[in-house]
């Protein structure tokens, strides 16, 4: 992040830093106008069965289309919003979006809405997450909390405390790109996750045959079971690592081969389809 760009930098030395500051400055003033101005969508990814592959729930996943910057990727502006804390009312506007649109899913089907540490430490979080439930009439068991592991950095209780309270009210947590951060079984021990995600990365590498991948993921798969936690695969692609997911026990998988993140009208006619008895078409 490049939170140091700022009164220090020598403009005259560094142009190439002072264009990337003034692009960031716009960018900024932008974002901040977005949910106001209607730039923001949310975008729904299925999550399957591995078993039966019927989908199970969807993750939000929250897309920007900005009039002066065009589509702007999440990698670029969740970290912005992080850094300038409006990922706490936008992300309020996700929660509730999110909550919305799963009111019109049969029930089995859960909602997995991403959040940021940022937002776990602003105090209110969890009547942010009760006030999403009650106002859209969503049962609490159907929505699912994703953070990654980066929250529980540096100081966790308050991110710990927040989580409870939102476990409290019946909702899940799910231990998001699991792997691939400053992993630490300590708060595996202390937080009541519903969900590991195994990171995608490790599913291409056992996928490409790289053993350790493959043994990592077993080793995970094997854990999160003895804790009474389901797994998801991220990120599959393919057919032959779908066999792979399936062979190692995960429970559940999202990725591109199932289903790209979609608009929410496209989402409820997948289940439409999907929700017909075999060699029927949706009318
Ligand atoms: P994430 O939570 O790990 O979400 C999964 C990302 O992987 C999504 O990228 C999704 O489009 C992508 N993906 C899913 N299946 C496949 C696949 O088969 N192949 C490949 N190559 N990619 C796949 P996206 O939508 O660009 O989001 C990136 C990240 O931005 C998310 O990672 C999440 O950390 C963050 N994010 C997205 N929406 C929100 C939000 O509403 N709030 C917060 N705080 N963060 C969000
Ligand atoms: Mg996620
Ligand atoms: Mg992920
Ligand atoms: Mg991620």
């Amino acid at each position: 992040r490049s939170k140091d760009v700022g009164g220090n930098v020598h403009c005259t030395y560094e142009p190439v830093l002072h264009a990337h500051a003034d692009e960031r400055r716009k960018l900024e003033a932008a974002l901040r106008r977005a949910l106001g101005r209607g730039e923001m969508r949310m975008a729904y990814q299925p999550v399957v069965d591995a078993g039966t592959e019927g989908v199970v729930g969807f993750e939000a996943l929250l897309r920007w289309d900005s009039a002066d910057h065009g589509s702007v990727s999440p990698a670029k502006f969740i970290p912005l919003a992080e850094d300038t804390r409006l990922i706490v009312p936008i992300g309020e506007w996700v929660l509730r979006e999110a909550c919305r649109e799963a009111t019109n899913w049969p029930a089995h089907v859960r909602i997995a809405v991403n959040v940021s540490g940022e937002q776990l430490h602003d105090g209110n979080f969890a009547s942010t997450v009760a006030n999403a439930l009650t106002s859209t009439g969503l049962p609490p068991h159907r929505l699912e909390i994703e953070v990654t592991e980066s929250v529980f950095l540096r100081d966790d209780a308050p991110a710990r405390a927040a989580l409870d309270q939102v476990i409290a009210l019946g909702c899940g947590v799910a231990l998001d790109d699991f792997g691939t951060g400053y992993s630490s079984l300590g708060y595996l021990r202390r937080m009541r996750f519903s969900t590991i995600k195994i990171d995608r990365s490790f599913v291409q590498g056992a996928a490409a045959g790289n053993r350790e991948s493959l043994a990592i993921i077993r080793a995970i798969v094997a854990m999160a079971d003895s804790l009474g936690m389901s797994t998801t695969a991220e990120g599959a692609e393919t057919e032959k690592e779908v066999e792979i997911i399936r062979q190692l026990g995960c429970r559940k998988i999202q990725g591109y081969l199932f289903g790209r993140p979609m608009t929410g009208r496209d989402a409820q006619v997948l289940f439409r389809e999907r929700a017909l008895p075999s060699g029927q078409s949706a009318a």
